[in-house]
């Protein structure tokens, strides 16, 4: 790859993504400055940076710096346009790319692109465990992997990289194109970032932009939202549906998955619990089919795969009881979520966690197969109110997760789900909410 020897490229934000891009961008003959808010002497990634020779420049964002002609931008995802050195870059008509543009740029692989506001883990590591089982050699970059600079540099001609996309990371997409796009479903997210719902859907649908008719987008039939941007993409379109019987495509009838006229697994078969996530795995069949996925290795992966860890994931059964942890349910959505994953079955739920101000009744509607609620964290006294208008009755208090599970434990009968959704942030007592749900995993563990 020849197109960045020589360029001169400002990266901005130097997390992850952004020591990545400036080392490949460096290793590519361009000539690399970067640009991040944290001080050098506090800088681990900025100095190692430095060291290999590339120009670094901490501990603010100098306006000035634009002054200097650059051809284009590399910017951290999570830094808003709204950024003044962002800003400047734009008024001034820099190109303004993210890092997964460069892993497009260098990459011999194909890219199948998963985004949406909701499912996008789940979805990416359901495709990457059906191309695994079939032996298509998939690569899986983003939020679980490595990032996707660092992948595509691995990649060859026969691999197949499997990322998740944010809105942040596509609305900075120039040539991206991938050979099949998943797009899930849009809902009212991020719009503090992006302003309107349209906005934010229009970042959603940069994921088709560059396709054309040789490549696919899968799209949710049951999303108005995402079938306005399938329309308007060139792309071949690959319809799933939840809720109705389609002519070609993922699509459920007579309780079990289909693909196209072909029964791919019965519906009793699959671990993974819940509706949402049934959408996943409609939308991760289609890809894996378009890959030339068999049935076979799909369905030993959906007889098997338990979740992604702390999204509703099954953790295990103790004398009957099973235990799922959602510790990554930190608002009320997630959470009502889960519950109607179990909407037939008696629940024990574990809840609480940061206070942001916000009341809970929207969750009394899902409470109605709860038997008990244990709660821990800032948020315990509204969510006992809640409970109680729910008409729960057994309602207890304790100091953290940890103390939870035994409790639960020990009120539960056999057949409860005990489920771990705490509907709130954890910072007030945990560090992030993989530790949180790493505790509940050891305490579960204990109990047996
Ligand atoms: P993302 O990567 O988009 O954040 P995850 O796969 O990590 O999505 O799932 C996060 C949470 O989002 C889950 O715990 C569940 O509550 C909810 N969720 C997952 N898939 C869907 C879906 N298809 N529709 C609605 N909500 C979903």
């Amino acid at each position: 790859v020849t197109m960045y020897q020589g360029k001169r490229v400002l990266v901005i934000g130097l997390a992850k993504s952004g020591l990545a891009a400036a080392m490949l961008l460096h290793e590519l003959g361009a000539s690399v400055t970067v640009n991040d808010q944290k001080p050098l002497d506090e800088n681990e990634t900025a100095k190692q940076l430095h060291e290999k020779g590339i120009r670094v420049i901490c501990g603010g964002h100098p306006l000035g710096l634009l002054d200097e002609p650059f051809d284009l931008v590399v910017k951290n995802p999570g830094i808003p346009y709204t950024n003044p050195m962002v800003a400047k870059a734009l008024e001034k008509g820099l190109p303004i790319i993210t890092e997964v543009e460069l892993a497009y740029a260098i990459c011999e692989a194909p890219f199948i692109g998963i985004t949406g506001s909701n499912g996008k883990t789940t979805t990416t590591t359901l495709i990457y465990e059906m191309l695994k089982e079939a032996c298509k050699k998939p690569l899986i970059a983003g939020n679980i992997g490595m990032v996707a600079c660092e992948v595509a540099k691995t990649a060859h001609e026969d691999n197949w990289v499997v990322t998740e996309l944010s809105s942040f990371q596509l609305m900075g997409i120039e040539a991206f194109r991938p050979r099949i796009a998943v797009l899930l479903n849009i809902f009212d997210a991020h719009l503090d970032y992006h302003g309107t719902k349209e906005a934010y859907a229009q970042a959603k649908g940069n994921l088709l932009k560059n396709q054309t008719e040789s490549d696919y987008a899968v799209v949710n039939a049951d999303d108005e939202w995402v079938m306005k941007l399938a329309e308007a993409s060139s792309a071949t379109k690959i319809f799933f549906s939840t809720t109705k019987p389609l002519n070609s495509g993922a699509y459920v009838k007579d309780q079990a998955v289909y693909w196209n006229s072909e029964k791919v697994i019965a519906l009793s078969d699959i671990v993974l619990p819940g509706k949402h996530n049934l959408e996943n795995i409609l939308a991760a069949v289609a890809a894996a089919k378009l890959v030339g996925a068999d049935n076979a290795a799909i369905a030993r992966v959906l007889t098997t795969f338990t979740g992604v860890k702390h999204r509703l994931q099954y953790v295990g059964t103790v004398n009957g009881r099973k235990f799922f942890n959602d510790s990554k349910a930190t608002n009320i959505l997630a959470t009502q979520k889960a519950l109607s994953a179990f909407s037939d079955q008696r629940v024990i739920l574990l809840a609480g966690g940061l206070d942001r101000g916000n009341e809970f009744d929207d969750l009394i509607p899902y409470l109605k197969q709860v038997q008990a609620v244990i709660l821990f964290g800032q948020t315990a006294q509204k969510l006992e109110r809640v409970a109680k208008q729910a008409g729960i009755e057994t309602v207890y208090h304790v100091d953290n997760v940890e103390k939870a599970v035994p409790v639960a434990y020990e009120i539960s009968k056999p057949g409860d789900i005990i489920l771990l959704s705490p509907a709130c942030a954890s910072w007030d007592q945990y560090k992030t909410f993989e530790q949180r749900g790493d505790i509940f995993i050891s305490a579960v563990h204990k109990l047996e």
